[in-house]
């Protein structure tokens, strides 16, 4: 079967890799003029499948009107006009109940430990390279109360047979001893053993070459104006290029894929979450982070791949725009000194913000739409990366008509209807 596939991103890439591997044809349409080139371009790398939890949580709405009146917060709510916004709140503010929560987090493991389990075998088969490491993930918390708060969800993690290692603070320094020369900032830290980390933009690329040699053929610098439908099929797309046909389309476009299809009659709840990351070159290697700690008072991620540093945060929803702003950047920089100072040169760094593409209770939506032969890869938010093999895996599965190996309960279109 010829296969199009709308997004260069992550998502789009590994759709393209299981598809072909499946033996279809697959034609990938990006209007970047490479790869990876948005959200997927500098995220904070971590395969968190163990440690990540939706955001939609049981006291967020509080504490997130706390964290509107904070100077380093990590959340930044810029309200404009747009209905999808608000009804994206909305929806969100609708899954932040205890029991919402648990079910929500029980989809989002169920489809990044799969996921993890693809990445490790496909990085293996392919020997990708991307810098990547496993040693877990590790969240410090600055005050005790706040890594009591976590400890309570023992009971998830036994129930998800998660490996989670309770750690002082000088454990937290023996598992990460950059750490030493903040040892009174934090009151003790969390160990995800299972988790892992890389560079997901690498990943991409080099997956990319590997679709290549199994006949993906790519089409950069080609923007998609419209999807065309006729009654219960889409005839074609619309690019800068002229216009393409295949017998199935994937939509693979992040937060632009509702836009794309909302003139086909199809409402995909995703929103552009805005984040922001910073990448610097190691300084002092004795200083920096070995694997990937995430500061749980700041919610910013610091994560080592290979000579650089990357350190991501901030949940910024301001629509789609992706405006450089001062104020997540000094935050960011300022976690990254106070853990690991002497790191690296703060004044050297990369700048880049992405925009997630957010459902609002979290999990992402993969497969069938009522329109035949168009089928979605869409709405990873915060866990595109965590996520990408086993989603691809899956959409794969589906649109060749064999049962997926993730129990799709849950992550498909139709829990919104
Ligand atoms: C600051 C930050 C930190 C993050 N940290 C992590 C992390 O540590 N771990 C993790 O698992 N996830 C993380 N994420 C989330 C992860 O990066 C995303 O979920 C993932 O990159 C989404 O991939 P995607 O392929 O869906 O979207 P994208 O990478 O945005 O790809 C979509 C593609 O569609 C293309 N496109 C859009 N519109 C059109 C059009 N009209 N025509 C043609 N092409 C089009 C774009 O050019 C783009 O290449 C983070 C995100 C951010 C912003």
């Amino acid at each position: 079967m010829k296969v199009i596939i709308i997004g260069g991103g992550v998502i789009g890439v590994a759709s393209a890799y299981y598809l072909a591997r499946a033996g279809h044809a697959v034609h990938l349409i990006d209007r970047s003029n490479d790869i990876a080139n948005e959200t997927s371009f500098a995220n904070g790398g971590q395969v968190s499948w163990s440690s990540a939890s939706p955001w939609a949580a049981p006291g967020i709405p509080l504490t997130a009107l706390g964290w509107l009146f904070k100077p380093h917060s990590p959340l930044i709510l810029r309200p404009n006009a747009d209905p999808a916004m608000w009804h994206w709140l909305m929806g969100f503010l609708r899954n932040c109940t205890d029991a919402r929560y648990r079910r929500n987090k029980e989809r989002q493991i169920r489809l990044a430990r799969y996921s993890h389990s693809q990445l490790v075998e496909l990085g293996r088969a392919q020997g990708l390279s991307f810098d990547s490491q496993s040693r877990g993930t590790l969240i410090v918390f600055r005050t005790p109360g706040a890594f009591e708060a976590a400890r309570r969800d023992r009971v998830v993690w036994s129930k998800f047979g998660l490996d989670v290692r309770e750690l002082n603070s000088e454990q937290c320094i023996a598992q990460e001893p950059g750490l030493s020369a903040s040892r009174d900032k934090i009151a003790g830290g969390l160990h995800f053993v299972d988790d892992a980390c890389g560079d997901c933009r690498a990943f991409t690329l080099s997956l990319a070459d590997r679709c290549r040699t199994l006949g993906v053929t790519f089409e950069l610098d080609t923007s998609v104006q419209r999807v065309v439908r006729n009654s219960d099929c889409i005839e074609l797309i619309e690019t800068t290029q002229g216009n393409r046909s295949a017998d199935a389309y994937v939509m693979a476009a992040g937060s632009y894929s509702p836009l794309l299809l909302r003139p086909v009659g199809i409402r995909l709840p995703v929103y552009p979450v805005k984040g922001y990351s910073i990448t610097l070159p190691v300084g002092d290697a004795a200083r920096a982070p070995q694997g990937t700690v995430t500061d749980e008072k700041y919610k910013v991620v610091i994560t080592r791949l290979g000579n650089r540093i990357r350190a991501a945060g901030t949940a910024e929803l301001s629509g789609y725009n992706l405006k450089l702003r001062s104020r997540p950047r000094a935050t960011i920089s300022r976690v990254v000194s106070d853990l690991f100072p002497g790191c690296g040169d703060l004044n050297q760094v990369e700048f880049w913000t992405g925009l997630r593409p957010m459902t609002p209770d979290n999990p992402p939506i993969i497969g069938k739409t009522p329109v035949e032969n168009l089928f979605v890869n869409t709405g990873h938010g915060t866990l595109g990366w965590t996520m990408a093999c086993g989603s691809a895996a899956a959409l794969a599965s589906i649109i060749s008509g064999v049962t997926p190996d993730v129990d799709m309960d849950g992550l498909t279109l139709d829990r919104f209807a």
